[in-house]
């Protein structure tokens, strides 16, 4: 059986991201209603910006329909301002957040010239180590990671990509260059769960 991600249609780029996934053979649909998440073995939780995401999130009552996703073992995504959304902490400044993984994020913490750039970063996702292009677009840095997470890819040394269990995030953008790598990962995740 084959599975259908969701991608959270509230504010952001979700549109790449279900064209990474339709290259890959990976069906998908947006998702804009918290009733939606039941159609869906995973979530990917787009960048966009955090604090609008999270009115969003709340107005539509996303967050008790998120928990229980979560509580199920569904993965879940999220990249750039998604990572924010899921971390334990936020910093600069604190917003509320929902925790799923125990890292701490600090918003726009790569400094004013390099707001947004493009790079290579180091990743090991399974296939041995690789160099995959990442872009960075005001994105979030990882501060603080718990012993339960896993770092999966870095940039200069610090953890860029990084997964608790059944929550995986990504401070860049997987959707803006043409390697799937990020996304494939990702499904094999949602398959391991639904099998
Ligand atoms: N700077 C944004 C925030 O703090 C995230 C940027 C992004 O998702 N590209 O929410």
């Amino acid at each position: 059986m084959d599975v259908k991600i969701g991608v959270l249609a509230l504010q952001g780029d979700f549109d790449l991201h279900r064209q990474v996934l339709g290259r890959i053979g990976v069906a998908s649909v947006e998702v804009r209603k918290p009733e939606q998440l039941d159609e869906v073995s995973g979530l990917i939780m787009p960048g966009g910006e955090s604090t609008t995401l999270l009115k969003l999130m709340r107005a539509w009552d996303f967050v008790p329909a998120l928990e229980k996703f979560h509580a199920a073992g569904k993965p879940i995504f999220g990249t750039c301002a998604g990572l924010i959304l899921l971390a334990r902490e936020v910093e600069h400044p604190s917003q509320l957040s929902l925790g799923f993984i125990d890292i701490t994020a600090e918003r726009n913490a790569y400094g004013r010239q390099k707001e947004s750039f493009e790079t290579e970063i180091e990743a090991d996702l399974g296939q041995g180590k690789a160099e995959i292009k990442a872009i960075f677009i005001r994105a979030p840095r990882i501060r603080r990671l718990g012993p339960g997470v896993t770092r999966l890819a870095e940039f200069r040394g610090e953890c860029v990509m990084a997964r608790e269990g059944t929550v995986l995030v990504a401070a860049f953008h997987p959707e803006l260059t043409d390697d799937a790598s990020a996304h494939q990962y990702f499904a094999g995740m949602v398959r391991s769960a639904t099998t």
